[in-house]
């Protein structure tokens, strides 16, 4: 089923692999332009809530990654120093939003995606500089001096996106005055030898802790975000020394300093903030994931976002494939209200989870207890919607 309309997606990272996927599947002709030598992932954990996992349902790719992720059997919320907030039972995010989160090794999920589209479609070591579009077609330039042709690009190569600075001008981030550790252990290096101890969301005093099972849980994923505004490097591979986090952290509970006691290597990154940009497409070319929506990380959703728009995308391509401008405009105005609310969403739950007086944190405690206890809301921090969506269902595309 080949339906004519080329499609140049430009980054073969999550989001451009999965768009790779929706579009194979609907028959397009698709082709990845990647800049990399290899696809490759960082060293990191990512979290897939219930929306993510659905999209990838969509798209016949839940079982292989559950196959290579981890599933906890409960969320747990916890202070900083171990007393439990809130715990909720895997089962009942399952019933209440018809898919289990699933939390996954990076580089496994970037093979379970890589490894369904034909390798054929993926072109490596294409550095993209410059987009240009029209009424009628689209090109994309790379940074040896070829170029190519298309009837769409899609511009999924991540947060400092070449392709939106090319369609939309630069970007303006700005510092937020938190930075992130993260590392990732086997789990058979902690001095208990399981994760339940550990597992969970810390909350404490100028910090968040995030520690989650990958790689069918035989690795531990840790994030830990606190405020500094000294270091403003926003690089993913910058390595810190362990002392520096175990001197930072030195008050919290005890099991945490067990984590930073065996992690051997950690990075360190300065998180930086982006407004929701108005408008995503021009003409034939548009963008998605980190390109279109950067995000701070505290819901754990820049990938789940990402995978969302690349099914959106395949389905307003299906819908309107004789019309690409229309179909990239329905594409946007179905995708761009909810990445904009969960970006500004993720930029105030990273104050909440920070929260410095022990009266605010308590209060805090207290509205997620309550809201769970009416019912509402499964997590008790006002998140359902995100976790309701499905990205494969017809609802998904809007007008
Ligand atoms: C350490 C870490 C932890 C995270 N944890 C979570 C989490 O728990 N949950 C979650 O949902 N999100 C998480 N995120 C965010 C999430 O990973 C991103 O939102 C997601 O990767 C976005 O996917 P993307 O495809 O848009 O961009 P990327 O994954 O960054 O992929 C972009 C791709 O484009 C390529 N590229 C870049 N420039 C060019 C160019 N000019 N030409 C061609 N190719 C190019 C890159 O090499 C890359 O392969 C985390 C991010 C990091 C760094």
């Amino acid at each position: 089923m080949d339906r004519r309309l080329r499609i140049a997606v430009i980054g073969g990272g999550i989001g451009g692999l999965t768009t790779a996927r929706a579009l194979l599947r609907r028959g397009f002709e698709v082709h990845v332009y990647e800049s990399s030598p290899e696809l490759k992932e960082i060293g990191a954990g990512v979290a897939l809530g219930p929306n993510a996992m659905k999209a990838l349902r969509s798209l016949d790719l839940e079982d292989p990654v559950r196959a290579i992720g981890y599933q906890a059997p409960a969320q747990l919320l916890r202070t900083w120093k171990g007393r439990i907030i809130s715990k909720t039972d895997a089962t009942l995010a399952a019933q209440r939003f018809g898919a289990n989160g699933c939390t996954i090794h990076r580089a496994d999920l970037l093979d379970v995606l890589a490894q369904s589209v034909p390798a054929s479609v993926v072109t490596l070591s294409a550095r993209c500089n410059a987009v240009t579009t029209s009424q009628v077609s689209a090109a994309a330039r790379f940074t040896d001096g070829t170029e190519i042709e298309a009837d769409v690009v899609v511009g999924a190569d991540g947060i400092h996106s070449a392709v939106r600075a090319s369609l939309f001008g630069p970007d303006a981030p700005q510092f937020t005055g938190k930075i992130c550790y993260r590392s990732v252990i086997p789990v058979a290096d902690l001095p208990v030898r399981r994760l339940e101890p550990y597992e969970g969301l810390w909350l404490g005093p100028h910090g968040t802790l995030v520690v989650y099972g990958v790689r069918r849980g035989e690795l531990v994923n840790i994030v830990a975000h606190h405020d500094d505004a000294t270091y403003q490097h926003e690089s993913w591979i910058a390595e810190c020394d362990r002392g520096e986090i175990q001197d930072r952290y030195r008050k919290w509970h005890p099991a945490l300093l067990d984590i930073f006691a065996t992690g051997d290597i950690w990075y360190k990154w300065a998180l930086y903030d982006r407004d929701p940009i108005p408008e995503w497409t021009k003409g034939r070319a548009t963008i998605l994931g980190d390109a279109a929506h950067p995000m701070l990380p505290y819901l754990g959703q820049g990938a789940g976002q990402a995978i969302e728009d690349g099914c959106v995308l395949g389905a307003a391509l299906d819908k309107l494939a004789d019309d690409p401008v229309g179909a990239l405009q329905l594409y946007e105005r179905s995708r761009r209200p909810r990445a904009s609310r969960v970006v500004l969403t993720a930029r105030s739950r990273g104050d909440d989870n920070h929260l410095v007086s022990p009266i605010a944190a308590l209060k805090r405690d207290v509205a997620i207890a309550v809201r769970r206890r009416l019912g509402a809301d499964v997590t008790g921090r006002g998140e359902g919607w995100i976790a309701e969506y499905d990205a494969g269902s017809p609802g998904a595309l809007v007008g």
